[in-house]
């Protein structure tokens, strides 16, 4: 999953349809290419 550097939500989309390239945070409003990705550990 995607997590915003900002606040850590994760809420995120892609912004402009992906076009740009670039990950909107729909909590904060972060507009950037960079963004956090993580793994979820759900199994165990
Ligand atoms: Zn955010």
């Amino acid at each position: 999953m995607k997590i915003c550097p900002v606040c850590g939500s994760a809420n995120i989309k892609l912004d402009a349809g992906g076009y740009t390239g670039k990950y909107r945070c729909e909590d904060c409003g972060y507009v950037g290419v960079l963004i956090l990705e993580v793994e979820e550990e759900d199994d165990g």
